[in-house]
């Protein structure tokens, strides 16, 4: 696992999303891939991004491998992490988040 390079900054990066960062990493190696970090608390995100609080990240896709099924890989993230989670194929990166429902379930 590694960053694409400086310009990811992992500053107030939030445990939860710490945790779904390594069941991706798992995923991932499960398909013959390193994760790559494109992105964290970083770059031009939507004003309300979750990149900015610290509970969101994206991930390298098709620059590994275009020809790879990166919507089966979004979903067995997301199977893996549950209702708490938000992972979806922005079809050059996969987006996760960390955005709980019920903060007291
Ligand atoms: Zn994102």
């Amino acid at each position: 696992m590694r960053f694409k390079d400086d310009s990811v900054n992992p500053t107030g990066l939030r445990p939860e999303l710490l945790f779904a960062i390594m069941v991706a990493r798992d995923v991932y190696l499960n398909r013959g891939y390193e994760l790559v970090i494109t992105s964290l608390n970083d770059a031009a995100h939507s004003t309300t991004s979750l990149h900015y609080s610290g509970a969101a990240v994206d991930f390298r896709t098709t620059v590994i491998n275009p020809n790879e099924d990166w919507d089966s890989v979004a979903r067995q993230i997301k199977r893996r992490l549950g209702k708490h989670y938000d992972v979806i194929n922005e079809h050059n990166h996969i987006h996760l988040e960390f955005q709980p429902r019920n903060p007291y379930a």
